[in-house]
């Protein structure tokens, strides 16, 4: 394939790089496809070895990057975009390959990494900090923002590149240098990310050790989580991945970044506007396969547009294509892998125990253009929201269906489950719209109006509560998650006042 050949990716790969130097590994990972289950590439696996020459890289890196003037870092960061925008069509076309998901959307995940550089580059020039009047008289006060250190990154599959960037980039323009470890599951898409910046790298002389990528399985991260030389680990995953790493920094008083599983819900209004609110629906379940950590779960609907509106949806879900994502007809593509789809099963035959009615049938596809056996049908459930199943994230297109009367209890299902990542209301009524973005209403992380869960601009903090982890990336002031926060006191005059009006006469 021309996109392999394009981004350097070869039958078997080194896995592990400092920046521009590779070392390959010991042990190695096999990518197989999910779109027609045919074996991509190998890569090779960091061992403890790797892993150490790594770290004592990155370490010496820091020391050099830190001392460089940000808008500096932000030019390098600049560079790393317009080599992405380069890249644009080989990279997303991997992207789709590798994981599955739409070349519309393999298209759009690159797009994010050049949008979050360019957020970057201009936040190179605005890491601000704030001055207050001190109570004491000749003396200055103010508060700056230094780098961190090593900040680890460890990724999901589902958004192979675009989550490494929106944490790279902040930390890069932060001063901070980067050890990224990818999903197992999508390693190629990180060793052609890592082929794309090292051209930038080396032409702008960055230290070696700014940009490492470290592909290995969850040992790997594990020992990312426990490892002192690392202030911030920003991890993206499951629930259950996050707990483990929470325990495993909190007990060094390290820092985390969380970004866990969400259990998104549309609440659709009586005074919805229903043909917006079906596309909001339709897109939010099924796109990406359900694998979205903002993937629409959940719809709670008003009693008197429930009929209705389910006709609509049935309606459309029997109009769906599902194959290969990169023939651009197609809307929905395959699950990750055989796991994913087991999974899915298993949240089907849970949910019909639990007493769930599927209205729209789910199931494993097969015959040609199926080879890879993870097509799955995407399905819809009339439920009750005390299911168990209902409280929990299956990453596959399984869509619930819930009733409501009065908005407040449309709000007490949508928050009464442990992830709190995105949410939304379909309504024209003003009253409504903003009941549900109050303090009483949604108590997610996103909360939006009119549009679906899924899909964020890079512009926002992208984050939740709750067992979502309550990490914030990306836009706003996400940027102070990569800093620790300095306050410093200036004393300009010939006198020592303490602070408090204390006297301490000697
Ligand atoms: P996963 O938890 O299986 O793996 C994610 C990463 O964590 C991988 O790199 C894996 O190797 C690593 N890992 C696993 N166990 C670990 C441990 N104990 N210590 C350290 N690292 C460990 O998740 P996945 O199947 O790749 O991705 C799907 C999940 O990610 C879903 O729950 C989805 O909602 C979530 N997700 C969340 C966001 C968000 O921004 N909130 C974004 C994308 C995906």
């Amino acid at each position: 394939m021309k996109f392999l050949e394009e981004l350097g990716i070869k039958a078997v790969n080194p896995g592990i790089s400092t920046g521009t130097k590779w070392m390959q590994g010991s042990g190695d990972v096999a990518s197989f496809s999910p779109v027609d289950g045919l074996l991509i590439g190998r890569v090779g696996m960091a061992g403890k070895h790797e892993y150490e020459e790594v770290m004592q890289t990155a370490t010496r890196a820091f020391e050099q990057w830190r001392t460089v003037p940000a808008p500096r870092r932000g030019e390098v960061v600049r560079q790393i975009g317009a080599a992405l925008r380069a890249k644009k069509q080989a990279l997303g076309s991997l992207v789709s390959y590798e994981m599955g998901k739409s070349l519309q959307e393999g298209l759009g995940e690159v797009q994010e990494m050049i949008d979050i550089c360019d957020f970057a580059v201009g936040l190179s020039r605005q890491l601000y900090g704030l001055s207050m009047h001190s109570e004491r008289p000749s003396h200055r006060m103010y508060e700056q923002w230094h780098p961190l250190g090593i900040v680890g990154i460890i990724s999901a599959f589902n958004f192979p590149v675009a989550v490494w960037s929106w944490n790279a980039m902040l930390a890069m323009v932060c001063g901070n240098v980067c050890v990224w470890k990818p999903s197992e599951k999508t390693p190629l898409s990180a060793i052609a990310c890592q082929h794309i910046v090292a051209e930038v790298l080396e032409r702008n002389g960055v230290p070696e050790g700014v940009l490492c990528l470290i592909n290995g399985g969850h040992e790997t991260g594990e020992l990312l989580a426990a490892d002192h030389r690392v202030p911030l680990v920003s991890a993206t995953g499951s629930t259950r991945m996050g707990k483990a790493v929470a325990v495993t920094v909190a007990a060094r008083l390290g820092r985390c970044l969380l970004e866990l599983g969400g259990n998104n819900a549309i609440i659709i209004s009586r005074d919805a506007d229903l043909d917006m609110a079906l596309v909001g629906s339709l897109f939010g379940a099924v796109g990406t396969a359900g694998q979205r950590c903002t993937t629409t779960r959940r719809l709670i609907i008003h009693e008197s547009v429930y009929e209705s509106f389910k006709a609509k949806l049935v309606k459309a879900y029997g109009q769906l294509r599902i194959g290969n994502p990169l023939d651009e007809s197609n809307h929905v593509g395959p699950l990750i892998d055989q796991a994913a789809v087991d999974s899915y099963l298993g949240a089907i035959n849970a949910c019909k125990a639990q007493g769930g009615r599927f209205i729209v049938e789910g199931g494993v596809l097969s015959g040609p253009g199926y080879e890879s056996e993870c097509y799955v049908q995407p399905c819809i459930a009339e439920v009750e929201q005390d299911y168990p199943i209902v409280h929990t994230e299956t990453f596959a297109p399984i869509l619930y269906l819930m009733k409501y009367s009065t908005l407040e209890e449309a709000i007490a299902i949508q928050n009464n489950v442990p992830q709190g990542l995105s949410s939304a209301i379909m309504t024209l009524n003003l009253r409504e719209a903003e009941l549900f973005l109050s303090a009483a209403g949604s108590d997610c992380g996103i909360a939006n109006v009119n549009i679906g869960t899924s899909g964020a601009e890079i512009g926002g903090a992208f984050g939740g509560e709750k067992e979502t982890g309550g990490g914030r990336e990306s836009g706003s002031d996400a940027w102070k998650n990569y800093m620790r926060r300095q306050t410093n006191t200036i004393n300009y005059g010939t006198q020592l006042p303490l602070a408090q009006g204390i006297k301490f006469d000697v």
